[in-house]
């Protein structure tokens, strides 16, 4: 088949109408390249100018000091970039209420402490708070975990609330990484900054100090042991103290079933108490005095 050419309407954009427009674009074109040329000469010459003073030096002797200057130049910017990460996980969320409490549930009060907790530590400007999930996000235990890990943090801080249908209960609790994992130490101390703020504001401690150990046995019954019990037990505790790889607290910030918990730990001024306790105990915790 014999190949179709196409032909262009007269007048068409782009298409020249004569010889002279032709030649008009052609020497155009010309100045165009030989600025280029002249352009390329001129930073040829710069660059030769530039390097080589640094030829005639011994290659070694001049690679450290420049070295040096770079990695110099490069600190400031990496210190401002490197600030702490510290997790701020909101319990439940999305599909997931929670518990339900006096009018309530149990995600919307993690939500609101997390967004005071956030505000905080924002403003102090010297951690960098990063929240494990969105507001109405639905997002399991194994998924938040991996999300703490993705963002290195140094610390992990995930807020519950406690509850109790049928007698309310009362009371402040935390559990932090158990015996026998990496980091078991760590997330002690951070439980025990917790329990004290905690007992300071007026809140009473369950069990020996607020600070206990919780596991999982095979039925998936819970059972919880207390801070002086050392030993080591192979069932697991909460999924996302096992697997987020750094120090790390869940705390039950009241019990959601208890008025006098809820009014001081769990309504808006409840939460706005509890965020200023876990955001003094974090700075603790990273050695810092809150502000
Ligand atoms: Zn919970």
């Amino acid at each position: 088949m014999p190949r179709q050419i196409r032909t262009l309407p007269p007048g068409t954009p782009g298409r020249p109408r004569n010889w002279k427009e032709l030649r008009r674009r052609r020497r155009r074109r010309l100045w165009l390249r030989r600025l280029l040329l002249l352009g390329g000469f001129a930073g040829a010459a710069a660059l030769l100018a530039f390097a080589l003073p640094g030829l005639s030096r011994p290659v070694l002797a001049s690679a450290a000091p420049e070295d040096t200057a770079i990695r110099q130049e490069a600190a400031p910017q990496t210190a401002a970039e490197a600030l702490p990460v510290v997790a701020i996980d909101p319990g439940h969320g999305g599909d997931d209420v929670g518990a339900e409490g006096l009018g309530f549930y149990e995600d919307e009060m993690t939500w609101k402490t997390a967004q005071e907790l956030m505000a905080l530590l924002e403003a102090d400007g010297r951690l960098d708070p990063r929240l494990t999930r969105e507001e109405e996000e639905t997002i399991t235990p194994t998924e938040r975990a991996a999300r703490v890990r993705e963002m290195d943090a140094q610390l992990l801080l995930s807020i519950h609330g406690n509850s109790d249908p049928v007698y309310g209960s009362a009371g402040y609790e935390c559990y932090p990484v158990p015996p026998g994992r990496a980091r078991n130490g760590e997330s002690v101390r951070f439980g025990e900054l917790l329990a004290q703020g905690f007992e300071e504001a007026g809140a009473s401690l369950r069990g020996e100090n607020g600070v206990r150990y919780l596991y999982y046995d095979e039925d998936g019954d819970k059972w919880i042991t207390e801070l002086s019990d050392p030993e080591v037990h192979w069932e697991f505790s909460f999924t996302l103290l096992e697997q987020c790889g750094c120090p790390a607290v869940l705390s039950e910030q009241c019990f959601v079933t208890n008025s006098a918990d809820v009014a001081a730990f769990g309504s808006d001024t409840g939460c706005r108490t509890s965020a200023r306790i876990y955001y003094e105990a974090i700075c603790d915790w990273f050695g810092l005095t809150p502000s």
